[in-house]
């Protein structure tokens, strides 16, 4: 019996195969989950919906969850579907590309919103309709990166907004606390995916991270997704509030003199 036998659980924020959402996916299963996905749009359905059918989804619909509308539905069709929740994943982040590769102090005030909106708020919007539907033992998890608390060269407005979300994930084990829901974040190392795409330098900061690390390698999906399944299992039933670091040591290594 795998450690997430008997939970329905839901992974937001899968746009393909190379996403770190599709490798807790696979963790979740292996451990004995029933999974829910949403997907962004018809362009990622046609990706979603095959990776889903997979893992045998019993629910996939689709969800943007910077419109209060979507939400209301989604998390109407959970309730109505499923009954209950016993986890979910939220690992959902968009800024524009510019404000990534412009100078930080140049960022507009629509391109601060919007990072901010997709990539912190959502995560209070999704917990705030998940909560109701979960007992006891309920769990949620986030994917954050270093650059909320280090200044990390092309991250800008992104760090900014993992800042925010962070600070919601403490704010939301306080809150949700009491009813025995946890809420957790994972820092992981850099990964290959669509959206790290738009960090300006990607492949600069992957070398980086790689000759930094304890590890002196970088992280996997696998291994995120790994770490994300401990943390929604009842294995962790005494943690919460944190942010969970998946870097192969890099952010205690930071300051390595092979690092320039
Ligand atoms: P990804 O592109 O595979 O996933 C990002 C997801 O966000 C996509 O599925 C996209 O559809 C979704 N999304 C964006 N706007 C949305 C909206 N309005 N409504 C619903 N969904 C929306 O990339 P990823 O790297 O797997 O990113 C997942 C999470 O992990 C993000 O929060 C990212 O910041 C974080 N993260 C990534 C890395 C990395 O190096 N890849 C490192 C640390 C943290």
């Amino acid at each position: 019996m795998g450690i997430l036998a008997g939970k329905k659980g839901l992974i937001l924020g899968i746009a393909n195969d190379k996403s770190i959402a599709w490798g807790v996916t696979q963790a979740c299963k292996r451990e004995g989950a029933e999974l829910g996905f949403n997907y962004l749009g018809d362009m990622l359905e046609k990706r979603v919906r095959p990776l889903a059918e997979s893992v045998d989804a019993t629910l996939i619909e689709s969800l943007d969850v910077s419109d209060d509308a979507q939400l209301d539905e989604f998390f109407g069709k959970v309730a109505q579907q499923w009954g209950k929740l016993d986890f979910m994943v939220h690992s959902i982040a968009f800024a524009n590309k510019d404000a990534l590769r412009n100078r930080f102090s140049t960022t507009s005030r629509e391109d601060f919103r919007l990072a901010l909106d997709i990539s912190a708020y959502s995560f209070v919007a999704c917990a705030q309709r998940a909560a109701p539907l979960m007992n006891a033992g309920g769990s949620m998890v986030t994917m954050t990166y270093l650059g909320a608390e280090r200044t990390v060269p092309g991250y800008n407005v992104m760090g900014v907004a993992k800042a925010a979300l962070e600070a919601s994930t403490r704010y939301l084990a306080q809150d949700l606390g009491p009813d025995g829901i946890r809420v957790n974040a994972i820092s992981a190392g850099p990964i290959r995916t669509l959206a790290a795409s738009a960090v300006g330098d990607f492949r600069k900061l992957m070398e980086k991270s790689a000759r930094g690390s304890m590890l002196k390698r970088n992280v996997t999906q696998d291994e995120v997704g790994n770490t994300a399944a401990y943390l929604l299992s009842d294995m962790a039933s005494g943690v919460t509030g944190e942010v969970h670091y998946v870097d192969a040591g890099f952010h205690i290594g930071v300051g390595d003199p092979g690092i320039e």
